[in-house]
């Protein structure tokens, strides 16, 4: 694309890919294919981010549900969250104490891993 731009100092739309007429620093040929080009970016954007914050509230629901439903704070299988959807990957923050104590959070939901299998199930106090 670069190639074709210097060796014929032709432009071409960002959005439709068809050749600009007129002033050299345009990107669009019109605005309509500005507008789409912008809705689109910003859509995906957008999308992604609800995908993420979709997961994060997932998971701290599934924190707060197994949360409530274990008697005295103990540690669960890890795969009692799994196998209610949780993903591990996204949280919010983490704190570290020391090394057996790393809680990672899902806002105000947190667990710290208690051997290879079992987890930890803490509600932050704000
Ligand atoms: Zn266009």
């Amino acid at each position: 694309m670069l190639i074709i731009l210097k060796m014929s100092a032709e432009k071409f739309c960002l959005c439709c890919s068809k050749k600009i007429a007129g002033r050299t620093d345009k990107k669009f040929c019109n605005s309509y294919c500005r507008s789409t080009y912008h809705n689109d970016l910003l859509g995906d954007k957008t999308n992604y981010m609800r995908q993420i914050n979709y997961l994060l509230q997932k998971n701290r629901r599934i924190l707060a549900t197994v949360f409530a439903t274990t008697e005295n704070r103990k540690a669960v299988p890890v795969n009692v969250l799994y196998l209610k959807g949780f993903s591990a990957m996204h949280f919010t923050h983490q704190l570290k104490t020391s090394k057996e104590n790393h809680y990672i959070y899902c806002y105000d939901y947190g667990y710290k891993m208690v051997g290879k299998s079992h987890v930890l199930i803490v509600q932050e106090r704000n």
